[in-house]
This record gives structure tokens, sequence and C-alpha cells, in this order.
């Protein structure tokens, strides 16, 4: 382990990538468009529209889209093993599956859809990354087609496209701001490198359906071109559908034409169309949750280029931050001493008092590989998320009420060690990360406030602004 206390240079190896920088801390669905319709009702508790994710992060990022459309949206970790007991428009359930073997992501993502079958959805989002994170093998196309079977559909559209957060479909490649997404720094995810930016390529070699594309033509041309398009690709024998959209405009021209479809495949962007398929339009919520108070900390697993902007940013403030070394972690394991959370948490104790902490293994791609290189991708990856996930819950013993996780794989494994079983969505921080606010017996009383953070979401300054958001 290396104790970098807020050295201003430390950090500024990683690689910069521009962003937005200029979003604002928004409340859940005060900011979407004025739609101004009464509060609709549903008649009973099921919801309209059942959702699986298959990451924890990525389930907020919809539910929080989902909110600022209109919809009351409650999140489930995991599958749950009781009936949907509160009004909900929609109800996500968050799955950990991105990374599982594909027999296991499907058994996972099955178990949730009859989970959401009894609870009378009328259709089924199945949400991954808008940077269409997977392996060669997995599990985009595999899961979509396990729920294709299990729904009785023969097709089904495809698009992590979500232009708020610069990911954007065009001719079927995809782009991550300006640059492929294979050109984008996602080659050098640890553990879901995406090499290939072409998408109906990518896809296709995860399914056993022809894979197709609705192009931006058709797309801007709307709702009936799209459905005439869809039943064109039919009758080829297109079972997926790679969709084209380059704005919110093409998302909202999508929508509609996904009423009635079975199953949809997606990143969160598609989901700004769906509530209007249910006569739901956005409209002023308070997304508010419990007042925040106790000590506040970020821990960051994520290596992307996002986060690794993040951390700079945050150690660039001068607050403290405490880098984790994978080798060093092994290395003590090794010697029969796992010290690693314990040695973190002694560093953070005296600290939590004065401000923000920050523990983070976020590191640049050489170092990664390196990492990868002497422990394995996969047990580097479980040594370090099981590392991460023992700190948070260290944290929150010792008073942090609010918590910022930044990684996908790493807010999963976070969120099973703090017991946490269901999420409020509250007040956007950035697009595609809310505050979320958890009951948990970890933190006992008022409970824990907690941004998930996809790596690759969020301005530089997320780390502190989040903090700012719920003063
Ligand atoms: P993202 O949202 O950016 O995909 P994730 O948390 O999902 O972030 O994935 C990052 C993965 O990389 C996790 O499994 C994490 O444990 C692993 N990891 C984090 N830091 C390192 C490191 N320094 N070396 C190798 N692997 C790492």
């Amino acid at each position: 382990m290396n104790n970098e206390r807020s050295e201003p240079s430390a950090g500024a190896a990683f690689p910069y990538q521009q962003g937005p920088r200029d979003w604002l801390c928004q409340t859940a669905g005060a900011a979407a468009p004025s739609g101004g319709s009464e509060p609709h009702e549903v008649g009973s508790v099921g919801a309209l529209l059942g959702c699986i994710a298959d990451d924890f992060t990525g389930a907020t990022d919809l539910a929080n889209n989902l909110v600022r459309a209109g919809m009351r949206v409650v999140q489930a970790i995991g599958v749950p093993v009781a009936p949907l007991d509160a009004p909900a428009d929609a109800v996500v359930v968050a799955l950990k599956s991105r990374t599982l073997p594909p027999d296991q992501a499907i058994a996972q993502s099955l178990a949730a859809l009859h989970w959401l079958q009894a609870q009378g959805v009328q259709q089924v989002y199945f949400k991954y990354c808008s940077t269409f994170d997977s392996t060669a093998q997995g599990n985009i196309g595999p899961v979509a087609e396990a729920l294709m079977d299990a729904l009785g559909t023969d097709f089904t559209i495809a698009t992590p496209a979500f232009p708020d957060n610069q990911r954007t479909v065009f001719k079927g490649h995809l782009f991550v701001g300006d640059a492929l997404l294979n050109e984008s720094g996602l080659q050098h995810h640890p553990l879901t490198p995406m090499l290939d930016a072409n998408l109906v390529r990518v896809l296709q070699a995860q399914c056993r359906r022809k894979v197709g594309l609705i192009d931006h033509r058709v797309v801007a041309q709307g709702e009936p071109a799209i459905r005439v398009r869809i039943e064109q690709l039919r009758a080829e024998g297109v079972g997926l559908a790679i969709v084209d959209a380059v704005s919110n405009d093409d998302l909202m021209h999508l929508g509609p034409a996904l009423k009635g479809m079975a199953l949809v495949t997606a990143g969160s962007g598609v989901a700004i169309g769906l509530p209007a398929n249910f006569g739901i339009t956005p409209m002023s919520r308070s997304g508010a949750l419990p007042s925040a108070s106790g000590y506040q900390a970020v821990v960051a697993g994520s290596c992307s280029l996002t986060t690794c902007r993040q951390v700079a940013a945050f150690i660039q403030t001068g607050q403290p931050a405490l880098r984790l070394d994978p080798l060093q972690i092994a290395a003590g394991q090794a010697a029969g001493g796992d010290m690693a959370a314990a040695d973190a948490l002694a560093w953070a104790e005296p600290l939590l008092g004065q401000g923000p902490v920050l523990i983070y293994s976020s590191a640049d791609p050489d170092a990664v590989q390196s990492v990868q290189g002497q422990l394995g991708a996969d047990a580097a990856g479980a040594l370090v998320e099981r590392t991460l996930a023992a700190i948070a819950r260290g944290l929150v013993a010792r008073g942090v009420r609010q918590l910022v996780v930044a990684g996908g794989e790493t807010s999963g494994a976070c969120i099973h060690a703090l017991n946490i079983t269901q999420l409020k969505i509250g007040a956007q921080i950035d697009p595609g990360v809310p505050w979320c606010h958890a009951a948990t017996n970890a933190a006992p009383g008022q409970g824990l406030h907690l941004a998930l953070k996809s790596g690759n979401f969020g301005a530089d300054d997320f780390f502190s602004k989040a903090f700012k958001c719920l003063a």
C-alpha cells in the first residue's frame, strides 16, 4: 500500500480525456422537460416496466432516467424473495452479472425475469453498459437471447446510446465522446476490454440469431419508418437490431416504436422514451431523500480514464487520498496477513472529521496490465473488489454516511458488503449518477447515502461536487 496524502502531483500520470464539465446538480425529475402532467396512478402495486440491469451502477443510472421521465421506480439489489410491496411504475432488479460466466449470467437474469413476470410487468428492459461492456462470450448476447426465448419473442433491439453522456451510435458504431469505442480508453478495461466499435459485429459474435441494424436515416424519420424497418428485418430473419441514435431526439423517435415490444435491450438512454408509452409524462418530483449527515468518503475501484481524472482532480484539491497497490495486498495475503483494509481504515479514521477522504485502486492501463500479468485479471479484480468492499464497510462502521463508490463491479461488491437490498433514487449529480439512500443494518438509524458511479461517468470534479449536492 502506498500512502499518498494530498500530493498535488500524485495522479498527474493518469491519462486525460476531454469530458463534459458543466453539468449541474439537479433534483431528479425537476430538470426533465416540463410535461406538467398530473400524478398518474397505477391500479395496483404491480409495475408496468420490469428492468434487469447487469450491474449496480447501471441499475441506478437506468432508475435515474426513468424517475426523470416521470416514473416511480423501486430498485432492488438482486432478485427479491418477496413480492413488490410499494407502488411503482418501474422496478429495476440490479444484478452483478456483467462478467459472470454466461450460463450464470443467464440463470440470474431468468430468475429476475420470472420475479418481474410475477409482478405483472408489461414490458421487460435488459439494461447493459453504455459502452457495451462485454467479453467475447457475452454476456449481452447470451442474456438477451435467453430472455427472448423465455418471453417467446422473435425480435428485439439493442443500443447503448446515451447522448446525454456522450455515448452515440452511428452506422452501428459506438462513439464515446469524439472517439470510437475501441480508441476511447475502453480498449484497456481490466475485465471487458472493448476492441471493436462495430456493435453489429460485436453482438453478432455473441448471438445465435442474426443481428441487423436500424440506421440513423430510418431513426430520423420517426416511429412509422422504424416500425417498417423492424418488419423488414424480421422478414430477413434478423432477431436483434442495433439502433443508431446520436441525440435525445433519436431516442424519443425510437420510444413509440418500442410500444408493445416484449423485450427491449439497451443502455439507460432508451429509457427516456418509454414512459410516454404508458401514458406517463415528466413531472416535477422532489426526488427527496432523507437529509444527509455523517462523514464523507469515496471508494474508487474503476480504472477508467474518467475515474482516473476524477481521482487526480480530488487529489489536486488537497484532500486526503490513499492509493491501494494490488501487488502489495497480494503479497500481504501470501505472507499470511491480510491487513490492507485494516491499514486503510487506520489511515482514514483520524481524517474523517475533516472532510471527504478518498481510497482508490484506480491505475493507468500499464499499471493494470502489469498487475494482471502477475496475478491474473480475474484474481486481481476479485482481490481489489474484496478489499475495497471491506474498506467501505469499515468506513460506514466508523460513521461514514455519505459514500461515493466508483466502478460498477466495485459498487456491486460494496453493496453486498453493506447488506443493502433496496435503494431509493434521489437527485442527479451528473448524468447517469444520482444520489441514492438505503436503509441497512450496517448504518443503523438514519441509513446511508450512496452514489454508485459507473467508471466512465461524471465530470472531473465529481468526487467533490457529489458532496456539495447533498449539503
Ligand atoms: P468500471 O465501472 O470502470 O468498469 P469496475 O469496478 O466495474 O469499474 O471494474 C474495475 C475492475 O478493475 C474491478 O474488478 C477492480 O477490482 C479492478 N481493479 C481495480 N483496480 C485495479 C488495479 N490497480 N489493477 C488491476 N485491477 C484493478
